[in-house]
């Protein structure tokens, strides 16, 4: 078996007067990601992940922050993007493991409708997609609420 693992990692500040997107779907808190797209930090880890388990570039390779045309993109849409790059490439995605670090709000209770949402972008099964939660323990910007980070190992194999 042709075994590929890649790791990504995103991290943006919170502001107020942002949506807060995780894992693809909104939801509900003060304060949102600043970023020129959504700000989707697992969404960004997790493309950045997958993108270098194929060796083919990153995030910002195939979606420049100058553009104009991701202004505000839905952060699936990457994922979609980098589908389709590595379906070309001949790579399947077998197994993606993640860490979205936030002090609030609780993201566990979400995290089925994020793997339904992540899963359905990437054409594979919730079960391929794991999620973990941690805060950051009052430590540093994360801790202070200040921003949001994500951590994703993705394998991928080469038929
Ligand atoms: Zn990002």
């Amino acid at each position: 078996m042709n075994l590929r693992c890649g790791i990504g990692y995103d991290l943006h500040r919170l502001a107020e007067g942002r949506k807060l997107i995780v894992g693809g779907i909104e939801l509900p808190f003060d304060k949102g990601p600043v970023g020129h797209s959504d700000g989707d930090v697992l969404a960004h880890a997790l493309c950045d992940a997958l993108l270098g388990a194929a060796g083919l570039g990153d995030i910002g390779t195939h979606f420049p922050d100058t553009d104009p045309k991701w202004k505000g993109a839905n952060s699936l849409v990457f994922l979609e993007h980098a589908r389709k790059l590595l379906g070309q490439k001949g790579f399947e995605i077998e197994h993606v493991d993640a860490v979205v670090i936030a002090e609030r709000p609780k993201l566990g209770p979400h995290f089925p409708r994020m793997r339904e949402a992540l899963a359905k972008s990437l054409g594979v099964t919730p079960e391929r997609i794991r999620l973990k939660a941690k805060t950051n323990e009052g430590v540093d910007a994360i801790g202070r609420g200040e921003a949001i980070a994500s951590y994703v190992v993705a394998t991928i194999t080469l038929r």
